[in-house]
């Protein structure tokens, strides 16, 4: 990641996934926010920071990717928010800042590895953000 990358949009319904059920809901960006991608953005895992209708900054851990839904022709942008929040939030504005990558994106096995991986890049993320220089960009 040559810069930060900022985004903010309100949050949109996904597709019910179940990543809720699964512990790690992820507040999905509107499609029209993919505009405010760089063109040569690669599709993976990031990390970085997020704000929710102004308050935070919380850290967060986000993909960037093909939605298998959509016939591989949309990519949405999710990020799961390490705060526990008392109820949802849709419809709020979220801002996002995207200050590092963690990986490419991967199929599993299962779905028991798909979780287990997503439970790795929470806490890697986690422990990232509060090292320099990612700690120093939740302000960005
Ligand atoms: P959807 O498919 O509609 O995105 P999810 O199961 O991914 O459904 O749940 C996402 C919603 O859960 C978010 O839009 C938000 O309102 C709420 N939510 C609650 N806690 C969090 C969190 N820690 N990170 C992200 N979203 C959260
Ligand atoms: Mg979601």
């Amino acid at each position: 990641l040559e810069a930060p990358v900022r985004m903010s949009g309100e949050v949109v319904k996904g597709f019910g996934r179940g990543s809720k059920v699964l512990g790690i809901p992820t507040a999905n960006l509107p499609h029209d926010a993919l505009k405010q991608l760089p063109r040569s953005f690669e599709t993976g895992i990031y990390f970085g920071w997020a704000t929710v209708d102004g308050v935070g900054p919380y850290k967060m851990v986000t993909s960037v990717g093909w939605n298998p839904q959509f016939a591989n022709t949309s990519m949405t942008v999710e990020p799961h928010l390490l705060h526990s929040f008392p109820d949802d939030f849709y419809g709020s504005s979220i801002k996002i800042v995207i200050v590092g990558h963690l990986r490419a994106e991967a199929k599993f096995e299962s779905l028991e590895s798909l979780i287990d991986e997503i439970h790795l890049d929470i806490s890697s993320a986690g422990e990232l953000l509060d090292c320099e220089p990612y700690s120093f960009l939740r302000s960005a």
